[in-house]
């Protein structure tokens, strides 16, 4: 590890477990649930809309999107297919920072989101002011951050990265000499690191999901399924990163249950992505890495509180209501756009990404 500061000097932004909300996942019966697709199904047509639906989000949403011509896939992926498609209005099953790429990217759209509360806990653990003199106090630093921020954070750097690009773009940056600064996610920082061995300053920011996987509990695991492959998530503590026989982006875990020949596997990511992998690999086990630890405070246990406020009620009321639109200041989206391009640059650049967002 490169680490040249005091981790001491700076605020730990880790949530409180009361600052977590419940995970609640709606309940429908088959009746509820098909008279609500239907009711969709026709607002999308009539509003010239479409879906794009995160892995962590309900199955029934991602059903839904891939139904009715949408697109489920991982955070960048979601924006930049809105800005290939011809819908005027994008529905973004996701949380708040999804929808805010969304906007920077398709600023012309109408860009709609079931629920405005669904946010993440590495955005909020990252407020722009503080980051901003975070920024300030360690100027010749390039400024890195991950996806999961909002647009003026995004506004204030240099960079943006998706967890599939963060490797190669800070070893690109690092061997033009460049020291960094890295925000939010401190896990993944610290494994970017240790994979470059670049020169970074990390904000001290974790998702309440992959932080509350326990070590000790997954080496348990492991003995009671010794022919599962592990594949970890990169915002997972660095112990768990430990164990893995693969660690990647959420679409690199899926193509890997794909294409690995084990049967059986432990999964450190939100469980949302299980349906993907599923459809992907049928007939695999996929088991769900554990977070019950002694010490575990997460409420949400394997699954994002925040992920789960999306749901069929919620996206066909924002549909019938043109409710939960996001706006991005448009001085912001000039400069939010320009970290996000580089990424988009970059990724059609002859270092070629080792994987995706
Ligand atoms: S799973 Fe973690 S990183 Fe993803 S949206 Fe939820 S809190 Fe944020």
């Amino acid at each position: 590890m490169n680490a040249t500061f005091p981790l001491a000097e700076f605020p730990d932004y880790r949530m409180s477990p009361d600052q977590i909300p419940e995970t609640v996942c709606e309940i429908l019966d088959d009746v509820s649930r098909q008279k609500l697709k239907k009711k969709i199904k026709r607002l999308l047509i009539e509003q010239n809309a479409i879906m794009v639906a995160h892995y962590y989000t309900d199955p029934d949403l991602q059903l839904l999107a891939d139904e009715t011509g949408g697109y489920v896939s991982d955070s960048l992926d979601m924006a930049k297919y809105g800005n290939e498609s011809d819908s005027k209005t994008l529905v973004v099953c996701g949380v708040r920072f999804m929808g805010e790429t969304a906007k920077i990217l398709n600023p012309e759209k109408r860009i709609l989101m079931p629920d405005l509360d669904a946010e993440c806990s590495l955005d909020i653990g990252c407020p722009v002011d503080d980051f901003t003199a975070f920024c300030d106090e360690h100027p010749n630093h390039t400024v890195v951050v991950y996806a999961n921020t909002s647009a003026e954070v995004k506004a204030r750097a240099d960079w943006m990265v998706t967890s599939g690009s963060a490797v190669d773009v800070v070893r690109h940056l690092k061997e033009q000499g460049e020291k960094i600064i890295w925000a939010p996610d401190k896990f993944l920082g610290e494994y970017v690191q240790e994979q470059t061995g670049a020169e970074m300053i990390l904000w001290q920011g974790s998702c309440v999901v992959h932080e509350e996987f326990k070590a000790l509990e997954l080496q348990e695991l492991r003995k009671k399924h010794p022919n599962a492959k592990v594949l970890v998530h990169p915002e997972s503590p660095a112990q768990i990163i430990k164990q893995a026989d693969f660690v990647s982006s959420t679409t690199g875990i899926i193509n890997a249950a794909k294409e690995m020949d084990a049967m059986e596997f432990i999964v450190a990511t939100d469980n949302g992505i299980f349906h993907k992998m599923q459809q992907a690999a049928p007939g695999k086990l996929f088991i769900e890495a554990p977070t019950a630890g002694k010490s575990a405070t997460c409420k949400s246990c394997a699954h994002c509180p925040w992920m789960a406020m999306n749901s069929l009620t919620k996206l066909a009321h924002a549909l019938e209501n043109g409710a939960h639109e996001i706006f991005v200041d448009p001085d912001i989206i000039k400069k939010a756009i320009v970290p996000i391009n580089r990424l988009m640059d970059f990724s059609k650049s002859p270092q070629q990404l080792a994987g995706d967002a």
